[in-house]
């Protein structure tokens, strides 16, 4: 059988790799950077997730690994709490009711570790995809290596290398949307923000500074917290990231004696957009490479592992079992249709309520949630869907 490409060792094409591996479908992971990326991004895993990957024996090891959040915290940055969501109230839709805050780096550990066990795949790093051309029989991807500028030849080629996908250039397929006038600046501290009153993960409107608080287990798994703050597009990194810039953002979200030890400030562009086709004959795309948004709700890599699901289980049934090249076309369908729905309808909204302005607005929000929080059946309602849970029954019904 002919290789499949895969562009991208992020988390998706790792996903996209074993779900491969375990068909027996022999591919090659070409990656364009020297090792996986470490810098802090997503941390939260949803349910409907650790279902999909419970299906091939990993949500084990990410249990194992990561820290099981069962409620968490929308909060007044003035005022405290408004709303403590209690995700144990899916106990009846999924068997993981809760958020697991495990970061994605570490998934790609778990999974490039799977692979191990497995025989006929290459995966390359410094392997830099830079066109992708196709004719009837299969795709070839140039390549920029150590060794000077190569070819790969597969059936297919699946695009999962990020928002600034070269396959996706190569399909000629739009990316509309927009990019937000701010940036995100991600703080990491080792202060432990719960004896304070804090959840495991905080969302905290305000509307002059909105943020964002999560604990992760962290380099040596004795747990890290993320602040996440609004930044200023026009200033220099260097600007934001000095010490006393640094301090001063952290001390007036949370007092406390003496510096804070901050390991790592990282700053993010943040966009909206979905691509306006997932395929192109033999071109596919997943992942970031599909869709981008901001962090709020923890959605984006989610998204792209159910994609990853979605598209090898098709690929496998066209591959091993002979079934019409059109269930590509199911998948851009599918998931396409859910990318606009749900991740980018609800990340949009996450980000118009945390920094509203207008008070009246504000307060009709909260009540809203408090009016949520109260009733259990409204409770379940709202978190199947910011659970993830009501997009993957969507994208189930599309045909
Ligand atoms: C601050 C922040 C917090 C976030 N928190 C969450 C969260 O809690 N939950 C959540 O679900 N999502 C979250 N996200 C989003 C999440 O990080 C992304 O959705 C996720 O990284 C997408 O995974 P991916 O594998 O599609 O792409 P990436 O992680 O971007 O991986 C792409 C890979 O492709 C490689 N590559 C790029 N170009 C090429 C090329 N031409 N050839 C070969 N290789 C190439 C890159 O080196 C990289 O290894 C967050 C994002 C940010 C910025």
């Amino acid at each position: 059988m002919d290789r499949v490409l895969i562009a991208g060792a992020g988390p998706v094409g790792f996903t996209v790799a074993l779900n491969l591996a375990r068909r027996g479908i022999p591919f090659t992971l070409l990656e364009g950077g020297d090792k996986i990326f470490d810098d802090p991004r997503a941390g939260t895993i949803h349910p409907p997730t650790l279902e999909m990957f419970a299906t091939i024996g990993v949500t084990d090891t990410m249990i194992a690994r990561g820290i099981v959040v069962g409620n968490y915290h929308y909060r007044d940055r003035k005022n405290g709490v408004v709303a403590d969501f209690d995700l144990g109230v899916l106990a009846n839709d999924t068997p993981f009711p809760f958020r697991l805050m495990l970061e994605q780096h570490k998934l790609c550990y778990i999974l490039h570790d799977l692979l191990k066990n497995y025989s006929g795949h290459e995966i390359l790093m410094e392997h830099r995809v830079t066109g992708v051309e196709q004719d009837a029989s299969g795709v070839v991807a140039q390549v920029e290596t150590p060794a000077g500028p190569k070819t790969y030849r597969g059936s297919y080629i699946i695009g999962c290398d990020g928002g600034r996908s070269q396959v996706r250039k190569s399909m000629n397929v739009d990316f509309d949307g927009f990019t937000y006038p701010e940036r995100f600046l991600v703080l990491s501290t080792r202060y432990d923000f719960q004896p304070h009153g804090y959840a495991i993960t905080n969302y905290i409107a305000d509307p002059e500074e909105w943020c964002a608080l999560f604990k992760v287990p962290g380099a040596d798994d004795r747990g890290m917290w993320r602040v996440v703050f609004p930044a200023d597009a026009a200033a220099p990194p260097e600007v934001i990231f000095e010490e006393s810039a640094v301090q001063a953002r952290i001390q007036g979200f949370h007092r406390k004696e003496g510096p804070y030890d901050v390991a790592h400030r990282n700053l993010y562009d943040v966009h909206q957009r979905v691509a306006s086709c997932y395929r192109n004959g033999r071109l596919l795309i997943a992942g970031d490479a599909a869709h981008i948004n901001n962090p709020l709700g923890g959605m984006g890599m989610n998204f792209g592992l159910h994609d990853a699901f979605s598209l090898t289980d098709k690929l496998g049934k066209i591959l091993l079992e002979g079934a019409n090249e059109s269930l590509l076309d199911v998948y851009d369908r599918q998931r396409r249709t859910v990318a606009r729905e749900y991740l980018q309808r609800q990340t949009i909204e996450n980000k118009n309520n945390i920094e509203q302005k207008d008070p009246a607005r504000q307060a009709e929000f909260y009540a809203s949630l408090r009016a949520i929080v109260a009733d259990r059946d409204k409770l379940r309602a709202y978190l199947l869907r910011v659970a993830m849970i009501e997009g993957v029954r969507r994208a189930a019904s599309i045909d």
